[in-house]
């Protein structure tokens, strides 16, 4: 089973399948568009979160992060007068400067990847969506930031004139294949614009996806998201801050789509539609939208 993933709403998605699915059996291709170096490590936000829940050391109160992790570098650094954007655990950091050493050892993102999750023994593929460097880029009436700089730096306030992407368009060196080998292909409940766009703006990926049942999970309950800045993103995009907004990012691949059942306005479009209760705030809700998704499976 393969899912794309961003760092929040489509890992609590996961948490869920692998109640029903075998680590092994799960491809997770997630986005690389939010990653940063801060202090010399590589941190890749959403990888590092997937990377986690499968090890069973995620902070599931926020959603990133090892759970009881402490933070005496970043104290630190800050004594010393380098602050730093996000804060960072110290064990997670050890996740981004292994990542970097790997990285400067030669190996590719989707090889340090694999390594890095065979040593927290996981057996779920974990694919990064591009082995080069992508940032999403946000445009603000004081000029354009990482997203980063806007999400965290800025607590998302600032008006957005519009999104851009830069750098690399090739798709992670396994990407590609892995898709091709699925019949069905799930997009988790993500930030259609900064965490599923980027993946599917990768070379040959929305074509791809074009042969492929696609169900996506929509990370909206009404006119807004659960969390995060999609409703502000969406609308500067020009799309519809909804479902219906959702399915228009998706709407050349989209065949089967999961809006939740307080949703008062149902999308329509040439794909099917469905509604659950999206709401993923428990582990158990978790695992019954994930039963619900797996029977749309099959
Ligand atoms: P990011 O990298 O942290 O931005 O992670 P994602 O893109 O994976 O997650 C952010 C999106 O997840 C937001 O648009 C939220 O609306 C959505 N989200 C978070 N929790 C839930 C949930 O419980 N249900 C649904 N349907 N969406 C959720």
């Amino acid at each position: 089973m393969i899912i794309l993933s961003g760092g929040t709403g489509t890992p609590k998605l996961l948490r869920g399948l692998r109640r029903f699915v075998m680590d092994d059996e799960l491809t997770v291709i997630v986005n690389t568009a939010e990653d940063i170096t801060i202090s010399g490590g590589l941190v890749c936000p959403d990888i590092d979160t997937v990377l986690y829940l499968f090890a069973g050391i995620l902070d599931e109160d926020r959603w990133w992060g090892i759970r009881g992790d402490t933070f005496h570098t970043h104290n630190a650094m800050k004594d010393a007068g380098a602050t730093e954007l996000l804060a960072i655990g110290d064990r997670d950091r050890a996740t981004h400067l292994l990542r970097t050493a790997l990285i400067s050892g030669g190996m590719s993102l989707t090889g340090a990847t694999r390594d890095i999750a065979a040593r927290f023994g996981i057996s779920a593929r974990i694919l990064p969506m591009s082995d080069g460097h992508v940032e999403t880029i946000i445009r603000t009436p004081d000029g354009d930031v990482h997203f980063q700089d806007f999400w965290v730096g800025n607590r998302g306030e600032a008006e957005v004139l519009g999104v851009l992407q830069r750098g690399a368009d090739e798709p992670g060196e396994e990407v590609l294949d892995a898709i091709e080998h699925e019949d069905t292909v799930v997009i988790g409940p993500s930030n259609p614009i900064s965490s599923i766009g980027p993946i599917l703006s990768m070379r040959g990926v929305r074509e791809a996806l074009r042969d492929k049942r696609v169900i996506a999970v929509s990370p909206m309950i009404g006119s807004a998201p659960v969390s995060g800045p999609a409703g502000k993103l969406l609308r500067a995009m020009g799309f519809e801050v909804s479902s219906g907004g959702v399915a228009q990012c998706y709407d050349d691949i989209l065949d089967v789509l999961v809006i939740d059942e307080r949703d008062t306005i149902v999308p329509s479009g040439g794909f099917e539609v469905v509604a659950a209760d999206t709401l993923m705030d428990t582990r158990e809700k978790s695992e019954s939208l994930a039963r619900f998704i797996l029977h749309l499976l099959r």
